[in-house]
């Protein structure tokens, strides 16, 4: 018994002797480096960022380091030539016009007039006039209510605010309803707290000042929009051509390319401060509360502008082909080095980059920088090997993890064992943490094992990361004493790992609570050394934990014997949403009865759930009797096949053919929800069908969604099956 006891203890031990070598002035002189320049994919400066990491991976002496190149199709404003709003009365004159500019204070670190352009990527150019409506966070909701007023989104411009939604889904709403152009803007309550005074904001704090904006993109979906499920090498076929892709001024096109994928509408972000000035000149009533933000300013719907001025948005953009680089680099294992666990970041950012993306860039070289110097100190060889990742164009739709998901596809389906994907350090108040179901018990452990830094936190009794994630997002089920388990869901790079590939990712970042899902200085000119060592994290004490993070899961991932992924936890994902969707069938049921519907047709989607059920519980038995102790003592043969099927049992709900009309949308479980990109929803194509149904009481409608979710329901119990299959 002792000795197994210390067989499970070593991994830790040896995580927390690596751990002791992180040193963070090296974090600090790298964040430094790598900010020197606004770095945006696909640009000269972004290469030199590339070229930095690459030499210093191959000076830590990392295995095999190079670039990993693609041609992919980015969206670039005109860099000298700014957006604009412009604002004319009666006559035609033009009585307001927004600068386009954000403005730089620190001009030590900010000295890339470039940087201070403000855009979202791939919107389409256009010149376009239109009256106002103010559609607060564009979510269904919002948009339900409008209609509901009788105010139509066909022809207008929106004003649209920031919050929990991405901001591309904002933009699939505003074409869809045919708008002509759409504004979005950050409201003071979500990003400046109350102060929006000069002293309360940038400068003196983390909040942001009234004429920055966030930046983005407005792309749903991942990869080089020209070719979905396709590596885009060098000259090698592109599905869509340039031409396809490129709008001038398309304001009559209402057809989007790729399925849905990219607006054909101008799209901007703008200021509060121009914000402000919009709602002082609106017309219309006055909103409901859950409209209205912070700004001293009565918050209306519109349409149109008072004194019969003119709205008038004035976008650049163009899409280009360019040359993106992946940077990878290895250290191999000596037991089943085939095997390997990525450990990934991104690079390119929309400015300087000191938050997002480059406090998680400056933490992962210092992580194999450490790796690296154990082994070279004690003779240390992993199990498995260790593949770094920094990827390239993760801002304009995740392009660079994408392409290579679709390159490797083989390799990483049949031997990574798990994606770590970090993005940026948000903050130091708390972790924020999804994962597959089946390694959420790695991303709970390791932040169980990192001590928090944050004196306030420890203080109110939240000793660890773990401590604080749990009080901050606590579990929306009863059942569980964990963290919330979040859907995995788009917004940074696990997104092709997981859904095209299936294999199990961890996904980490931190957060000051401030602005959610990010911090108020998200995708703005401010993203600076300044803000990381003068205001929110001075003494690099939340990138050591992070880095803290990093180790702990990469040695439980290249250590256990046995893979350490928990599969009963799967059963638990399908037994909750099951018991989550078939009420919602049941109610649709009852009151399709009420109104006299023949409800016959609900029978066949009602049989697979059926179906779905039992075949769910016989793989918990079967998982029940797997006894890993007894795995763990098996020959070395004898485990590596045990991990073989392991891998294997992740593939299983990978559908080949992918969801109707989406061939990368391929894992059954688990795709970014159709209303936010940043949420998930489980068995997504099964929620949109019942959600469908609610809402729809038309017959023939009915019978076809039906027949669509008892097809969808058999292909989840399917993929069950199969998994089953993979552990005898
Ligand atoms: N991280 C980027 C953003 O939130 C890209 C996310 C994505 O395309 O999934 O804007
Ligand atoms: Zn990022
Ligand atoms: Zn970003």
């Amino acid at each position: 018994l002792n000795a197994q006891k210390s067989a499970v203890k070593a991994p830790v031990s040896l995580a927390y002797s690596i751990r002791e070598l992180i040193n963070v002035d090296n974090m600090r002189t790298n964040l430094h480096l790598l900010t020197k320049k606004a770095h945006v994919a696909g640009t000269e400066n972004n290469l030199r960022v590339a070229e930095l990491i690459r030499d210093q991976m191959i000076n830590q002496g990392l295995e095999n380091v190079h670039f990993n190149e693609y041609n992919v199709l980015l969206s670039y404003p005109n860099w000298t030539s700014p957006n604009q709003v412009e604002i004319s009365d009666e006559t035609g004159k033009v009585v307001h016009r927004t600068s386009g500019r954000s403005i730089s204070l620190i001009r030590e670190e900010q000295n890339d007039p470039f940087s201070e352009i403000q855009w979202l990527a791939y919107s389409a150019a256009g010149n376009v006039e239109g009256e106002i409506v103010y559609v607060n966070r564009a979510t269904p909701k919002d948009i339900e209510h409008l209609e509901a007023l009788g105010i139509d989104l066909k022809d207008k411009i929106l004003l649209a605010r920031y919050s929990s939604n991405f901001r591309g889904n904002i933009a699939q709403m505003a074409v869809r309803k045919g708008a002509k152009g759409c504004l979005i803007y950050s409201d003071p309550m979500q990003v400046a707290g109350l102060g929006t005074g000069i002293n309360e904001t940038y400068g003196r704090t983390d909040k942001m000042p009234p004429h920055a904006v966030q930046r983005g993109t407005v792309f749903v979906g991942f990869g080089d929009p020209r070719t979905p499920a396709f590596p885009s090498i060098g000259e090698l076929y592109k599905e869509k051509t340039e031409q396809e892709v490129c709008f001038v001024s398309s304001v009559q096109l209402t057809q989007l390319i790729n399925g849905k994928k990219i607006p054909t509408i101008p799209m901007l972000p703008i200021p509060y401060s121009e914000a402000q000035y919009l709602f002082e000149n609106m017309k219309g009533d006055a909103t409901i509360a859950d409209f209205q933000g912070s700004l001293n300013v009565t918050y209306r719907y519109g349409p149109g502008l008072i004194k019969n001025q003119k709205l008038r948005m004035i976008v650049h953009a163009k899409n280009e082909e360019r040359k993106i680089q992946n940077v990878l680099g290895y250290i191999k294992g000596n037991q089943e080095p085939e095997k390997f666990v990525l450990v990934s970041n991104h690079y390119d950012a929309w400015t300087y980059g000191a938050v997002d993306p480059n406090s998680g860039t400056t933490t992962l070289l210092e992580v194999s920088r450490a790796l690296k110097s154990y082994q070279n100190s004690t003779g240390w060889v992993p199990a498995r090997s260790i593949l770094f990742a920094h990827w390239d164009a993760e801002e304009h739709g995740l392009i660079g993890s994408t392409e290579f998901c679709e390159e490797y596809r083989v390799q990483l389906m049949r031997r990574a064992v798990a994606v770590i994907n970090m993005d940026l350090i948000g903050g130091n108040q708390t972790l924020l943490g999804l994962s597959n179901p089946t390694v959420a018990n790695v991303l709970r452990e390791a932040a169980a094992s990192v001590e928090h830094p944050n004196q306030f936190e420890v203080e109110n009794g939240r000793k660890t990361l773990y401590d604080s994630w749990k009080f901050y997002e606590p579990s929306k089920n009863n059942r569980s004493t964990h963290p919330y388990q979040r859907i995995p869901a788009g917004g940074s790079d696990h997104l092709p790992f997981f859904d095209y590939l299936g294999v199990p990712i961890v996904f980490f970042i931190t957060s000051s609570l401030d602005a959610p899902p990010t911090y108020p200085l998200y995708h703005t000119i401010y993203e600076t050394p300044y803000l990381i060592e003068k205001i929110m994290d001075p003494q690099f004490k939340m990138h050591r934990a992070m880095a803290g993070m990093f180790i702990e899961m990469i040695i439980k991932f290249t250590e256990s014997k046995i893979l350490p992924y928990e599969l009963v936890c799967l059963k638990e994902l399908t037994d909750d949403t099951i018991y989550d969707y078939l009420p919602r069938i049941q109610t649709h049921l009852r009151r399709a009865e009420a109104l006299g519907n023949l409800t016959d047709y609900l029978k066949p989607s009602m049989k697979q759930f059926e179906l779905l059920e039992r075949t769910v519980k016989e793989l918990s038995a079967i998982v029940q009797r797997r006894n890993i102790s007894n795995l763990n003592n098996l020959s070395f043969d004898a485990r590596v096949n045990e991990n073989n099927k392991l891998i294997e049992f992740e593939k299983c709900f990978i559908n080949p053919h992918g969801a109707p009309g989406n061939p990368q949308a391929r894992h059954l479980l688990f795709h970014p929800s159709s209303d936010n990109w940043y949420d998930g929803d489980a068995i997504s194509q099964v929620h949109d069908l019942i959600s469908k149904m609610e809402t729809s009481l038309d017959e023939l409608e009915l019978r076809r969604f039906s027949k669509q979710l008892a097809k969808e329901v058999a292909l989840v119990n399917v993929a069950f099956i199969c998994a089953k299959h993979s552990l005898n």
